[in-house]
C-alpha cells in the first residue's frame, strides 16, 4: 500500500428547541415554514444546514460550525444558515477539498417535508456546490422530539483531495 486515501468522511449531529417566540419562523434547508413554531438559536436556527456545515468541515477537518462562525460574533445574530454553508464549501475548497456530496436526515412529526424536500434539496445544493439529499423521519410519538419538543437533524459529508 502507498499514498494516502484521497477521501474524508464526516459526521454531525445537531439539534434547536422549539421557541415560544411567535417572531421566530421555522427554517428547515433555507425553506421557511410560515405558521410554523421556530426554533431556539442565534443564527436563523436551520438545523439542517447546520448538520450539513458541521459534516463537511468534520470531513475537511476544520473545526466545527462554531469555531468558524462564533454565536458570540454580532454578524451571526439571524444569519441565513444556507449562506454559512456557502462560505462553510468554499472554505474547505479553498483548503484544497472537493465536496462529493452531502446526506441529512431530520427528524420532526410536522410540518410535513414532502412537499418542499426538492426545495430544500436545491437550496443546500447550490450553496453547497454538490449534490444534498434530505430524508425526512417522523418520530412515531417516541421521546422528547415526539413531545414536540424541538428538532435533530443528522448528516454526513465526503470529500476529496
Ligand atoms: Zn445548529
Amino acid at each position: 500500500m502507498s499514498g494516502e486515501i484521497p477521501f474524508r468522511v464526516g459526521h454531525s449531529f445537531d439539534v434547536h428547541a422549539f421557541s415560544d417566540d411567535p417572531a421566530r419562523a421555522l427554517v428547515l434547508g433555507g425553506v421557511t415554514f410560515p405558521g410554523e413554531r421556530g426554533l431556539v438559536g442565534h443564527s436563523d436556527a436551520d438545523v439542517v444546514a447546520h448538520a450539513c456545515i458541521d459534516a463537511l468541515l468534520g470531513a475537511a477537518g476544520m473545526g466545527d460550525i462554531g469555531m468558524m462562525f462564533p454565536d458570540a460574533d454580532p454578524a451571526m445574530a439571524g444569519a441565513d444558515s444556507v449562506e454559512l454553508l456557502r462560505r462553510a464549501s468554499a472554505a474547505a475548497r479553498g483548503n484544497g477539498w472537493r465536496l462529493a456530496n452531502i446526506a441529512c436526515t431530520v427528524v420532526l412529526d410536522r410540518p410535513r417535508l414532502i412537499d418542499v424536500k426538492d426545495q430544500m434539496e436545491a437550496n443546500l445544493g447550490a450553496a453547497a456546490g454538490a449534490p444534498v439529499t434530505v430524508s425526512g423521519r417522523r418520530t412515531e410519538g417516541v421521546g422528547s422530539l415526539g413531545r414536540g419538543e424541538g428538532v435533530v437533524a443528522w448528516a454526513v459529508a465526503l470529500v476529496a483531495r
